[in-house]
């Protein structure tokens, strides 16, 4: 257990063995190759998520509810994803899996080469910590820590000197000078730029957020969009983003659409 949660920790310098990994992967799961280009990129061969034959069910009161089945996917790299679809199709589900903060009950996630499904709960809980960022529709910031206390804590976690960092995110998602003030003193529109800012601090290699505009006006929730798709293309962060709205889903590179826990179109643009 020890050797893997340091295997996680290697981080960025696991990359000589993951690319072996991942080529011994590729050969063996010849099926997925058949979807990518030929003579495509080296980083599509490097997906930063794979998602196989997911499934996700509850039991409840003696029943079994299958909330999601049979979901498979690649995104690439720096890839912009929408995951769309109808109140209860399952999108906060998959976005869970993906991100490690649940358990598939069949198939396995495999997020920037490492296998969440062979990892324990604290394993991921420092994978998350390393790799990934997170953006809920509800801002969820700390009602307590001021904007740029709010900010600092996925620096501080890692122990890092933050405050600077802190200040240069706020100052990046248009709040120069409002550090110092506290949720409740903020806008949603603000208080979620405050969460973006929070949420790229520690330069996640993905982030995934849902429904980030799900309580925003639409044109303040568009311009958080447009910050998260700058954001996206200036850190090279691959984005996963749940929404409802056809028209946020319309900005990302591709769009999976589910219903009833299934995919049932998969479009890129
Ligand atoms: P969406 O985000 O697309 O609105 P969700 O992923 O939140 O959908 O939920 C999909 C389905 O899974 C819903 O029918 C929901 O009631 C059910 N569900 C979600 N979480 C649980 C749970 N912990 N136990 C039982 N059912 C759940
Ligand atoms: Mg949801």
């Amino acid at each position: 257990m020890a050797a893997a949660a340091a295997e996680v920790g290697r981080g960025e310098e696991a990359g000589a063995e993951q690319d072996a990994e991942t080529t011994a992967v590729s050969k063996r799961r010849g099926r997925f190759l058949d979807i990518m280009p030929r003579g495509g990129r080296e980083s599509l061969l490097k997906p930063m998520l794979r998602c196989e034959s997911l499934a996700k069910s509850y039991r409840s009161g003696g029943r079994e509810l299958t909330v999601l089945k049979n979901i498979t996917f690649l995104l690439e790299s720096g890839g912009f994803l929408a995951i769309a679809g109808p109140s209860g199709s399952g999108k906060t589900t998959l976005l869970g899996l993906l991100a490690g903060l649940d358990r598939p009950t069949a198939g396995r996630v495999v997020l920037d080469g490492q296998d969440l499904t062979e990892l324990d709960e604290d394993q991921r809980s420092l994978l998350r910590g390393q790799k990934v960022g997170f953006v809920f529709q509800s801002f969820q910031l700390i009602s307590t820590l001021t904007a740029r206390e709010n900010v600092q804590v996925p620096l501080e976690l890692r122990g890092e000197e933050a405050e600077q960092r802190a200040d240069e995110l706020l100052e990046r998602v248009g709040l120069a000078g409002r550090g110092h003030h506290y949720p409740a003193q903020l806008s949603g529109g603000e208080q979620q730029r405050v969460a973006l800012a929070r949420a790229f601090s520690h330069r996640p290699r993905i982030l995934f957020a849902d429904e980030p505009t799900g309580n925003l006006d639409a044109a303040t929730g568009a311009s958080v969009i447009d910050l998260m798709v700058e954001l996206n293309r200036e850190l090279a962060t691959t984005l996963v983003l749940v929404t409802h709205d056809p028209d946020l889903a319309s900005r990302a590179h591709r769009v999976l659409r589910l219903r009833d826990g299934a995919v049932v179109a998969d479009t890129t643009s």
